[in-house]
């Protein structure tokens, strides 16, 4: 009977240890795969993550794409600032970029770029067909070429081949050529599509570029806008926010900057649009991260 007893506790024991060792263990392929096609955005599974960070750089652009195996720069901000952007590139683990694309030659977005292309690997570069005599931008040119590379053209209708599955970088803009006394609507626009999720990087395209796309149907519905020109009056129309309709928008801005931006006319537009508005001068870096399903945001302050 006692001999029975000890059986059972030592039974008992088993059970428990198993137990408690069964759930210590990684989850089983087929744990996995229910977890895939759950709704539930916790379940990200990084691998397959797409990131796409608007860095704080203060008044300017400076966004980063990335994924496991690729990682694209759009715009590195002011002259100065470059060195921020390396060091938010290495915090991300970012040793190397598939691409560097510059949306246009005005000095908060193009004046980083230098110093970036000379302190990472960088694999290509695209710019719009469109010079300046600014000293920031003979210096992005001058890094292009002391690191062997040729920039490459960016006209609607082109793409940026990726390493990523379910992911597509297609430029939208600009349409044609423009007035280069005004060097915004020449600004390259990219849409990065992952999976399910669409993103529309902008630059500072305006008014005429907007149009220039709604009347070629290019543009459609997307889940995050990058906000124009800092959210410029001139920009973010209600004739297309109605078409692209962004459920999130992100405005890089630097905190008291001189030129008033965003302007209330541009976030009550917004607002009127139910997009959720995340800004660079009141959260800092802000990262969207989508698995091609969902998209969780992830804010600095
Ligand atoms: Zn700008």
């Amino acid at each position: 009977m006692k001999q029975k007893f000890i059986y059972a506790i030592a039974i008992l024991f088993l059970a428990v240890v198993a137990i408690v060792f069964l759930q210590d263990e990684e989850p089983t392929s087929q744990q996995e795969a229910k977890q895939d096609t759950s709704v539930n955005s916790q379940s990200l599974k990084k691998s397959e993550e797409v990131k796409i960070h608007i860095i704080d750089i203060g008044q300017g652009d400076a966004i980063l794409v990335q994924s496991k195996e690729d990682a694209y720069l759009i715009d590195g901000g002011n002259k100065g600032k470059g060195d921020d952007v390396l060091d938010y590139l290495h915090e991300q683990n970012v040793d190397h970029l598939t691409a560097v694309i510059s949306t246009h030659p005005d000095a908060d977005h193009i004046g980083g770029l230098a110093e970036v292309i000379r302190g990472i690997e960088v694999q290509s570069v695209y710019a719009p067909k469109v010079s300046h005599t600014t000293e920031a931008f003979k210096q992005f040119l001058l890094a292009v070429k002391e690191k062997s590379l040729k920039i490459k053209s960016v006209t609607s209708g082109g793409s940026i081949s990726t390493n990523t599955s379910n992911l597509t970088l297609d430029f939208l803009g600009p349409t044609k050529d423009y007035s280069k006394s005004d060097l915004n609507d020449w600004s390259a626009v990219l849409q990065v599509t992952h999976g399910d999720k669409k993103f529309l990087l902008t630059g500072d395209a305006e008014t005429p570029a907007e149009r220039d796309m709604l009347t070629a149907g290019l543009l459609g519905p997307v889940d995050v806008l990058k906000v124009s020109h800092h959210g410029a009056a001139e920009a973010t129309n209600k004739a297309f926010l109605d078409v692209v309709k962004p459920h999130l928008a992100a405005i890089s801005v630097g905190e008291g900057n001189r030129y008033k931006h965003p302007t209330k006319d541009t976030l009550n537009r917004l607002k009127d649009a139910n997009a959720k508005i995340y800004r660079t001068d009141q959260h800092g870096s802000i990262i969207f991260v989508s698995n091609g399903k969902n998209i969780i945001v992830k804010v600095e302050r």
